[in-house]
């Protein structure tokens, strides 16, 4: 059985808990695109890790942990972030690593620094994790691929090729110092020391896993709508996060997908630029990010502060339909326990016109919230474990949003540990 966890939103839904959550019944976690560039917060018996790489799944004993072949592999990033996860106590991770996952080089690094350098105020919030320009190369056909390593000759004739190219542009569009391809060959050999153990033809392993009917889980990185095709382009990532990418980016039938779990946030953030139709800002905004998530609405991998906003039911019916959701995981529902009303967005208006459908960029950039104001429940909900015991208004904010959503709610998280949930029987 295959089940994927994936974002509605901009990211930062709380899918990492989901994923841990679920993976406690799970026998293999995948992750399936993106790279370091966002990370996921657990918080379990071990303490709190921010995970970029590595799955979710890592810290039970009895999970294999894969990285897919869609992602974006940054292999110093994947070793260090090993041992900041030994080095606390847990227990060294059982961890494949697909052969044709390509390899997040330290110039895509550069190129993305120095991009945003050049674009100034005009700059895509770029978390300089290289991501962009290592997805670029991939699909220009001169990216590397794991199992190139291994291949000494090629990689020679490679990256005195790559270097040749990059050079031009480092040199007369970037003016800075150049790629000398004789180090970059062993750059290259650490890499395949470090990855060796971990190397694995993923897509095989999977398709035996199905077969012996293995829990498989896809873990997806930020939300549908930092989707490069569905997304709010060009304010996106680069690599697709919905569910039916993760056929492609763990190498396995779309068929075989069962269970999407979608993760919605009770309300809203984003990170970098692109239009948020339900941003909320001043006092307002400073009081919801300081209570948010565990801790505060900060970036996991940066630390920026993140935007936010009230729950869109728009964006996050769009980002539903488009993960071909099964069921919904309403996630930080606690946080909101503070207000005496909560502002839900239920409608765009565009150009004098109300709609319900997520537009296109351009359009978005004009839209204005529709608001219906809901009551709040004035309660701390932090450790009810059933549907029943919540406060009616809470109960009434939850039904409302899947009346809005038209997807079932069949999970409520109310606090960031791996119990705080509420199970939803819809039958
Ligand atoms: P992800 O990238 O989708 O995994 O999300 P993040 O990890 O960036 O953000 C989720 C944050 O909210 C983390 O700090 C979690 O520990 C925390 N979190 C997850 N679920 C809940 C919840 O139900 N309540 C609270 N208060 N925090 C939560």
């Amino acid at each position: 059985m295959v089940k994927a966890v994936v974002g509605a939103n901009w990211g930062d839904e709380g899918k990492g808990k989901i994923t841990d959550m679920l993976a406690k019944e799970a026998d293999i976690i995948v992750r399936f695109q993106g790279g370091a560039n966002a990370g996921h917060t657990i918080v379990n018996d071990y303490g709190k890790f921010a995970l970029h790489t590595l799955p979710s799944g890592v810290f039970y004993g009895h999970t294999t942990s894969v990285i897919g072949n869609g992602v974006a592999l940054n292999i110093p990033v994947l070793m260090e972030e090993i041992k900041s996860i030994t080095d606390k106590g847990v227990p060294a991770p059982k961890i494949l690593v697909s052969d044709r996952a390509q390899i997040v080089m330290p110039y895509h690094i550069l190129f993305d620094q120095y991009e945003e350098e050049r674009l100034g105020g005009k700059s895509f919030g770029s978390t300089k994790s290289g991501i962009a320009p290592f997805y670029s190369d991939k699909y220009a056909k001169t990216g590397f691929q794991v199992s190139e390593l291994f291949d000494e000759a090629l990689l020679k004739e490679k990256t005195e090729r790559v270097c040749e190219a990059k050079n031009v542009l480092l040199e007369h569009l970037y003016h800075k110092p150049l790629l000398d391809p004789r180090k970059l060959l062993e750059t290259l050999h650490g890499y395949r020391e470090m990855i060796e153990p971990f190397v694995c033809d993923v897509s095989s392993f999977l398709d035996r896993a199905v077969k012996e009917r293995k829990t498989v889980l896809l873990e997806g990185q930020l939300g549908t709508l930092k989707d490069p095709d569905h997304g709010i382009y060009p304010m996106v990532t680069s690599s697709s996060t919905l569910a039916a990418y993760g056929a492609i980016g763990a190498g396995i039938p779309p068929y075989e997908i069962r269970q999407i779990i979608t993760v919605c946030k009770a309300y809203s953030s984003a990170v970098g630029a692109g239009a948020f139709v339900s941003e909320i800002f001043g006092e307002e905004a400073d009081e919801l990010r300081r209570r948010g998530g565990d801790g505060g609405e900060y970036g996991a991998t940066t630390g920026r502060p993140r935007r936010m906003g009230w729950f869109d039911c728009v964006a996050s019916k769009y980002g539903c339909r488009l993960q071909g959701t099964t069921d919904v995981a309403f996630t930080v529902l606690d946080v909101l326990g503070y207000l005496d009303e909560i502002p839900v967005c239920v409608g765009y208006e565009i150009d004098g016109e109300v709609t319900t459908e997520f537009p296109v960029t351009a359009k978005l950039e004009k839209a204005k919230p529709v608001l219906e104001i809901l009551p709040g429940w004035k309660t701390d909900i932090r450790g009810i474990r059933t549907y029943e015991e919540l406060p009616e208004n809470c109960r009434k904010y939850i039904e409302f949003i899947e009346e809005e959503l038209g997807y079932p709610i069949t999970m409520i998280s109310n606090g960031p540990g791996r119990n705080d949930i509420i199970y939803r029987d819809k039958d």
